[in-house]
């Protein structure tokens, strides 16, 4: 997960304005947030810590600041441990002057890269793979920050969406797969990099494209310059869970409007053409209403509603003062967590049968706990559609997916599935109508946490290779 932003201006003020861009890009880490930039005297600051982006961080400090560069970052951990030294963004001074960067995505190559850099001497301090990344640029002390980080990335496997500060100005990188978003918005003579449109929303700005996959764009005072990566891919890997559950609803990702894409994964949904399903107590066509777990759920029900002329109603309420549910570490606090951030209506539910809409089941916690809240309302029937394909595979590349043993599609079959939440029938969209639903052509989507179609490994001694390549005439 993670979420990262960049600004920069002509004029002194961009560090409150990623703190204020960070709020939008809450959603996709909450363990803790920072903000770098670099002042006139060469220095580099940052102030970064634990919890959410006004828990961490001190706005009235950061108006205060004059900085014409500044990158920020809200973290949710899904390599290296919920630590303050993980916090990010990570700063040095190496040979060529300081730098600061912060990643969404997971390097899929890090152990390879960290003995490859061990083996030269370096010493890392922290156990986030981001840090490979920089001390890849400290091996090339006499090339320019800008050169030796093309030239690092060129090494690097996996997933990555990263915004760097350095003494040529604010750059941003995307993975040659792209598998994680980054974006481009603009505010007269001020540009911002972030991972998800709805931050431009909040900052006055306007959307000017997708960082391409493979893309390392530099920004500073003589305006935006192109570069590439130099690495050959043979695919594109978009993350489609993206558009399915991470995303904001007001993002736009790669010219498609996340809410619209939800909307028809819901609309599909509800045609009921070739997803795995189950159904084990009839009585779907004696259905009410559509309701969703929310806010997850909410966008596609609504397309649900649409297309199955049912109303929808908000029938399930979100506590609004509780965080999300997924990261609380023991299966015990995650039960819990669930009930004091979902609860059933009960008047709503009684002597009823409803459609109850989610984006994804993954160990099967929410859909467990909410049916059985749902069934003590003493509802007529209970019959669960879930916006995306079974989750089958963990992710490698920057989603906190559990272990294959922890992800229950892995381990149940869809009966299985539908008797341990309680369901009377569940379904889901199909890989098809999803891919549909999203609107990019197939081969540039990663769906591999549906189908185990995961982007073809590096060999060892190949990634150990390229690893070398990169200290070559240094
Ligand atoms: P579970 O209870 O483990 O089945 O979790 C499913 C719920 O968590 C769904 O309502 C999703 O909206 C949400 N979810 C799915 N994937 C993730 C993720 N990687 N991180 C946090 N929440 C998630
Ligand atoms: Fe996204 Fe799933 Fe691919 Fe991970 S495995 S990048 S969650 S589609």
């Amino acid at each position: 997960m993670c979420g990262v932003l960049g600004a920069y201006s002509g004029k002194d003020y961009v560090a409150e304005e990623i703190y204020l861009g960070l709020s939008a890009l809450q959603h996709r880490g909450q363990e803790s947030a920072g903000v770098a930039w670099i002042n006139g005297d060469r220095r580099i600051n940052v102030i970064k810590g634990m919890g959410l982006v006004h828990e961490a961080l001190d706005q009235g400090r950061l108006a205060n600041v004059k900085a014409k560069a500044a990158i920020g970052h809200v973290r949710y951990s899904t390599a290296g441990g919920s630590h303050e030294q993980n916090a990010q963004p990570i700063c040095a001074n190496y040979a060529q002057g300081p730098v600061a960067i912060a990643h969404n995505g997971n390097l899929t190559n890090f152990k390879i890269l960290r003995e490859e850099l061990e083996s030269r001497g370096a010493i890392f301090q922290s156990t986030s793979d981001t840090e490979a990344i920089l001390q890849l640029l400290a091996h090339q002390p006499k090339r320019t920050p800008l050169d030796a980080l093309r030239r690092a990335l060129a090494g690097v496997t996996g997933a990555y969406s990263l915004v760097v500060l350095m003494e040529e100005g604010l750059v941003a990188a995307r993975d040659p797969w792209g598998f994680r978003p980054l974006s481009i918005g603009r505010r007269g003579d001020n540009y911002y990099v972030a991972s998800e449109s709805c931050a431009f929303n909040l900052l006055g700005a306007t959307f000017v494209r997708d960082i391409e996959p493979g893309e390392v764009l530099l920004i500073n005072e003589r305006g935006l310059s192109s570069y590439k990566i130099p690495i050959e891919t043979s695919r594109k890997c978009l993350c489609s869970f993206e558009y399915v559950y991470l995303a904001r609803p007001d993002s736009v990702i790669e010219g498609r409007s996340v809410y619209r894409a939800r909307q028809e994964m819901g609309r599909r949904l509800a045609r009921g053409e070739g997803g795995e399903r189950c159904v084990l107590t009839d009585g779907v066509a004696d259905a009410d209403f559509v309701a969703s777990m929310p806010d997850s759920g909410t966008t596609a029900a609504l397309g649900y509603a649409e297309e199955s002329r049912l109303p929808y109603e908000a029938a399930v309420v979100r506590n609004r003062y509780v965080g999300r549910t997924f990261i609380q570490p023991t299966q015990r606090v995650r039960e819990l967590g669930v009930r004091i951030k979902l609860s059933p209506s009960p008047d709503l539910f009684r002597d009823r049968s409803a459609i109850l809409v989610d984006d994804s089941i993954v160990r099967g916690t929410t859909a467990g706990l909410v049916v059985s809240m749902i069934r003590e309302c003493k509802t007529r029937g209970i019959h669960l559609r879930i916006s995306s394909p079974p989750v089958r595979y963990p992710c490698f590349y920057g989603i906190d997916t559990p272990s294959k043993g922890d992800l229950v599609a892995a381990r149940c079959t869809i009966k299985e599935i539908a008797e341990s939440v309680g369901a009377d029938s569940l379904f889901y969209l199909s890989r098809e109508d999803m891919v549909k639903s999203i609107g990019i052509p197939d081969n540039r989507l990663c769906t591999a946490c549906f189908d185990g179609n995961y982007l073809e490994e590096t060999d060892e001694s190949e990634s150990r290779r390229m690893v070398k390549r990169i200290f070559e005439q240094v």
